[in-house]
């Protein structure tokens, strides 16, 4: 009989003791360094997921760790009767990031769940009730947010949801001219590239449309960056690149490095306003840890050029994998690319990735077509050539066995 391993016995432990919504994981992992990950086996695995693109350093990144166990050393965290000097410095750093104008303001969440729940709130604030969002949309998984999630799946088992919300074609500008027409309209939900949904990019000239149709309408323009925010994209915030200025912004994934923060920006005065004392709140949201996390992420995007790193290593993934036979498609931007397949084999080919001998490469198969990744804005070029390498032999092993 064979022993059974140390990762088994974590898993095993695993499943009679959570709650079996994300299923059954398949690895336990013990530690990280950069875009490696060790399981609890001993095994390394090159991270082409980043946490689902939350690990925006990488793992173990020394500035985070160190300003994380440093900050934990000296105030972990005030209740919201207080603030701290980490707290205001993250807020101004994210309003001059986004370049919001004079008036513009910043509440603090622990998820992106939370940033859109806080959202919504703005938006009933308007004094409207009817909600926006658009086909395949992904904004969480609680209640207000989850009635904004257009999959049925997720939906269905907790319904009635908010009963205000109507989802509209992702791209089709005509549909949101008619959806609009009456002015009666809170706010429309966007994501600029939709993860969740495979990496579904919005055009420019629709994000450009919605800004103009949803002004005209008087109806708050909310951007999701949840998943593209942060440097993700290659700029700071992907809607930037059409040139938009949204009336919110939501926050959460890469903004911590790993750390668990969400943020929600109101821009300017009149957004600002919409939520006065006492109507909304959080016990967590912004303690002066996160906060620290969320500095220093930023600090290191800036001063290590990650920007820059996640649009060539972006052109890198989509140079060596666009031409590749039995790929269709690389949607997507800088560092979140959708590899569309011709065949569903995208589970076959993360489920392969991890068994790969020597080196395991961690995936992800957000539809049946097409694999994410997401992997942590310092990946190297090295690392990036080793993970086309190991794409495109996963990619024609499947082809083959198809
Ligand atoms: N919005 C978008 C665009 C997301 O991709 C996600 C998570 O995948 C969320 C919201 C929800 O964030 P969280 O899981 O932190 O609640």
């Amino acid at each position: 009989m064979s022993e059974r391993s140390y990762q088994q016995e974590v898993l095993d432990r695993y499943e009679s003791s959570l709650l079996g919504v994300f299923g059954k994981p398949t690895r336990a992992l013990v530690r990280g360094s950069g875009s490696r990950v060790w399981d609890a086996d001993g095994r390394e695995y090159l991270d082409l997921l980043g946490g689902i693109a939350v690990n925006s350093l990488g793992h173990a990144h020394p500035r985070l760790a160190e300003a994380i166990a440093k900050q934990a050393g000296q105030l972990l965290h005030v209740s919201n009767f207080f603030t701290t000097e980490q707290q205001v410095c993250l807020a101004e750093s994210l309003l001059a990031r986004a370049a919001a104008p004079a008036g513009s303001g910043v509440f603090f969440t622990n998820s992106g769940t939370e940033a859109n729940e806080a959202a919504l709130k703005i938006a009933r604030r308007t004094g409207r009730t009817r909600l926006l969002a658009l086909s395949n949309s992904f904004h969480g998984r609680t209640l207000g947010a989850l009635s904004l999630t257009a999959k049925e799946a997720y939906r269905a088992p907790f319904a009635p949801l908010l009963e205000s919300v109507d989802f509209v074609p992702a791209g089709d500008v005509a549909a949101l001219a008619r959806e609009l027409a009456a002015n009666d309209v809170a706010a429309l939900f966007v994501e600029p590239i939709q993860g969740e949904a495979g990496v579904q990019e919005l055009s420019a000239d629709y994000l450009r449309a919605a800004r103009e149709l949803t002004a005209q309408a008087g109806t708050l323009l909310v951007v999701d960056e949840v998943q593209t925010g942060i440097g993700r994209t290659g700029d700071w915030f992907a809607h930037s690149a059409a040139g938009i200025v949204p009336d919110v912004m939501t926050l959460a994934k890469g903004l911590g490095g790993g750390f668990p923060i969400g943020a929600v920006i109101a821009y300017g005065e009149e957004n600002t306003s919409l939520l006065t004392a006492g109507q909304h709140g959080t016990t967590f949201g912004g303690n002066p840890l996160a906060a620290t996390a969320g500095l220093t992420v930023l600090s290191v995007i800036a001063d290590e050029h990650l920007l820059e790193n996640a649009r060539l290593r972006g052109q890198q993934f989509r140079r060596a994998l666009a031409t590749l036979p039995g790929v269709r498609e690389v949607r997507g931007r800088g560092l979140l690319l959708g590899i569309g397949l011709e065949a569903d084999r995208a589970a076959d080919i993360v489920a392969a990735g991890l068994a790969r001998p020597e080196l395991g490469l961690i995936l992800n198969a957000p539809r049946p077509d097409t694999i994410r990744l997401a992997p942590a804005l310092t990946i190297s070029e090295a690392e990036t050539s080793l993970a086309c390498e190991a794409l495109a032999e996963l990619i024609t092993d499947a082809r083959k066995e198809a």
